[in-house]
């Protein structure tokens, strides 16, 4: 027998398992709604034109050569990726696998070197931030975020639980379009919780996994961020460029951790290269040098921007339909949260069962949490999915 004899069937992840049995439905109207990533109106995977026009730029150089980065990564896609308002160089940054790559080192990082092993994530959130952080070796406690009754923020909640936190715990943040709720605080609100977090000596630890793709604006995505590095105190923040810029699969994505002063910065950039050697040695070249070669171009950057205000207004546009779809054909409950929500995701409000429902009677897929991706509709499907929904709650 196999010395693997006694090893058990894992289950699929939550997330990408919903895609496994999409792809095995035989049916001409399935619609994949459980996939974070971006669909264009023809339902089809999208390289936005930009990242085209860099990697030709890249190709065509023959100077370019295939060898290791530093561990960091590549010193000027880290450069130009951390926030250029943190003076001072109080900010280490390394590129990183992407934004889950991004978390997990800096999850590694503080259950080395950091007082206090406990962190809070948001309930809900998404479902691989426990099992990061728990692996890393810290330990996962939620504070309440959503509330099911108004499908928005429970602020109150939330402030309770952050203010019952044990001094120096680690607090999980998302920087903008919440995943799985779609539910941000207002700017007002940011600046409350950056109050009580630095009075308390919380210390965030931000996940920008959506920067841009929310409002359409890089700038606005980024203010919850900005408030907690203007007050010059410390942070983390997990970057991914896997959807503002549609790289998904090139794994790439950056950790900052903004300390108090420079000489702090640089011990904790040496610790880091640490933490990635004996993981994975140094991080790939090709993402980062297309990032890089966008970010330090005008007209590039530019290019990009409008590219990727032209997803967020899809996705915008998407909500828009799908709300006046429901409401033309009379559904029962309010949805305005559709178009309330930010980002790639909606929070239904359906349940298990109808979720279930909806994939048995209308080969529609997304998560047992009622979580669909408005990235993956279209004006062709949004009919097909409210009648779904309409037949799913009377
Ligand atoms: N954080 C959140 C909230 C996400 O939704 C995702 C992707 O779905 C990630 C992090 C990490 O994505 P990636 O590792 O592909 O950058």
């Amino acid at each position: 027998g196999s010395v693997f004899g006694n090893v058990v069937q894992a289950p699929e992840d939550p997330i990408l398992g919903v895609t496994v049995a999409y792809n095995k439905d035989p049916s001409p109207v399935k619609v994949n709604l459980g996939v974070g990533a971006y669909r264009t109106e023809e339902g089809k995977p999208l390289v936005l034109n930009v990242v085209r026009r860099a990697e030709q730029l890249l190709v065509n150089d023959l100077s370019r050569v295939k060898e290791y980065l530093p561990i960091t990564g590549l010193a000027e896609f880290n450069k130009l990726s951390a926030n250029p308002a943190i003076q001072e160089n109080r900010v280490a940054t390394v590129q990183c696998l992407s934004g889950t790559g991004s978390l997990r080192v800096g999850a590694e990082f503080l259950a080395k070197h950091y007082h206090e092993r406990t962190i809070y994530i948001p309930l809900p959130t998404w479902g691989n931030h426990p099992k990061v952080f728990t692996l890393a070796g810290l330990s996962v406690k939620t504070y309440r975020y959503y509330d099911p009754t108004t499908r928005g923020l429970n602020f109150q909640g939330l402030l309770e639980d952050l203010n019952a936190s044990p001094t120096g715990a680690i607090v999980l943040l998302h920087a903008c379009a919440h995943n799985p709720t779609g539910v941000d605080p207002t700017v007002e609100q940011w600046e409350q919780i950056r109050q009580l977090m630095r009075s308390k000596e919380l210390l965030p630890f931000f996940d920008s996994a959506y920067q841009g793709f929310a409002s359409g604006n890089l700038d606005a995505d980024a203010q919850s961020v900005r408030l907690f590095v203007a007050d010059g105190g410390e942070l983390l923040a997990a970057q991914s460029y896997a959807k503002n810029m549609g790289l998904y699969g090139e794994r790439v994505g950056a950790l900052s951790i903004v300390c108090r002063a420079a000489d702090v910065a640089g011990r904790v950039e040496s610790q880091l290269k640490l933490v990635i050697r004996p993981m994975y040695s140094n991080p790939p070249i090709h993402g980062a040098s297309i990032v890089a070669t966008i970010l330090r171009d005008r007209e590039l950057y530019n290019e990009w921007t409008v590219e990727l205000k032209a997803m967020a207004d899809r996705i915008i546009s998407m909500r828009h339909l799908l709300y006046d779809a429901l409401r033309s054909r009379g559904t029962p409950g309010d949805w305005s949260h559709i178009i309330k929500q930010i980002g790639m995701f909606t929070f239904t409000g359906l349940n298990t069962e109808q979720v279930a429902f909806m994939t048995r009677e209308y080969h529609i897929y997304m998560t047992s949490d009622g979580r669909i991706s408005m990235a993956g509709l279209s004006s062709r499907t949004v009919p097909h999915l409210a009648d779904a929904i309409h037949a799913a709650v009377t």
